[in-house]
């Protein structure tokens, strides 16, 4: 396929989440042409979720004729097979074949990534890491993920399970981690990690973050604790130092392994914004060693809920350049 022909095609990209799965048509520069999206509770089967995801894609695809697909799955994923091999959807979400069986039914080259995989690459070529050449995507949210790109490649690994940085461990003796280990970065940085930690000394210690999440008519999530932060509440404070010291050792491992230019930072806890970045920018530049100082810069990521879509999509983009 040469490039001017590609131009002419349109790309789907798809996200396969926990809970919902989300599709869209990109055309050929890119740009969103049409989406859609559906709640997966009520799916039994895998193969009854592909059949859904099938009759999405020919929707949303209105006849346009398709350059590929591109779809990221949470879990684990074979990626050179395309082979979901622990998805989070389905309790019997096992060694599914999901590229094979797209690929029968659609007519149209399939290629399945791990979410955050997607989610990196997308923000490698349309967001916040656009114009770097070495860019690590780190997502904070109820765990951590990653993805890693490398002189403009993502870094899949032996067995596609290459960026699985939330499960590097920063304390061995912390919280016991869903992965059978302790301490993993997840335990010790995530959302969750934040909020268990919080509720953990809220039993004993006077504190603003009940008051604010009970005002929202919210169980108590990081928001609450980074909110309780600007009126400088203890309990916060106490949290999100330590918090945020997690993240900047779990930033100076990343660093000094990969020596990126730049490191996008996404997921819910990201949200926290001018509560979160500056802190974490300065507690990175003080535990990173001499030379790798001022080599980085820590950004926000652009492309939000969207990024695992997009770069999904953006796996058959990589000929238009960037
Ligand atoms: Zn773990």
């Amino acid at each position: 396929m040469n490039r001017l022909q590609n131009k002419e095609k349109y790309v789907v990209g798809v996200d396969l989440g926990g809970t919902k799965m989300a599709v869209a048509l990109f055309d050929g520069q890119g740009a969103l042409v049409n989406r859609d999206r559906m709640e997966t509770a009520g799916v039994k089967t895998a193969a009854e979720l592909t059949q859904h995801l099938v009759q999405m894609i020919n929707q949303v695809a209105q006849g346009r004729p398709l350059s590929g697909i591109g779809l990221a799955s949470a879990g684990a994923v074979n990626s050179r097979e395309g082979i979901v091999l622990h998805g989070t959807n389905l309790p019997e979400w096992e060694n599914v074949p999901l590229k094979k069986w797209m690929e029968e039914s659609l007519g149209t080259e399939v290629q399945v990534v791990n979410d955050a995989n997607a989610a990196a690459w997308g923000e490698y070529v349309r967001g916040a890491g656009k114009g770097s050449e070495n860019m690590v995507y780190v997502t904070l949210s109820t765990g951590i993920g990653a993805g890693i790109v490398l002189d403009g490649k993502l870094l899949l690994g032996s067995h596609s399970f290459a960026g699985e940085l939330g499960h590097t461990i920063l304390d061995p003796d912390g919280p016991l981690c869903r992965c059978g280990n302790r301490g993993c970065w997840e335990t010790v940085s995530s959302g969750t990690a934040i909020r268990d930690s919080a509720l953990r000394l809220l039993e004993h210690t006077p504190s603003a973050i009940a008051d604010i999440a009970a005002a929202a008519g919210e169980a108590v999530s990081a928001k609450h604790i980074f909110e309780a932060r600007k009126r400088s509440d203890p309990v916060a404070i106490q949290v999100l130092d330590q918090a945020i010291y997690f993240m900047a050792l779990g930033l100076v491992n990343v660093i000094h392994s990969f020596n990126p230019d730049r490191i996008v930072v996404g997921g819910g806890v990201s949200k926290a914004g001018d509560l979160l970045f500056p802190a974490l920018r300065a507690e990175t530049q003080r535990l990173v060693m001499e030379p790798y100082r001022r080599t980085f810069e820590i950004v926000p990521a652009g492309l939000k809920d969207d990024a695992g879509l997009v770069g999904a999509a953006a796996l058959f983009h990589t000929c238009d350049g960037r």
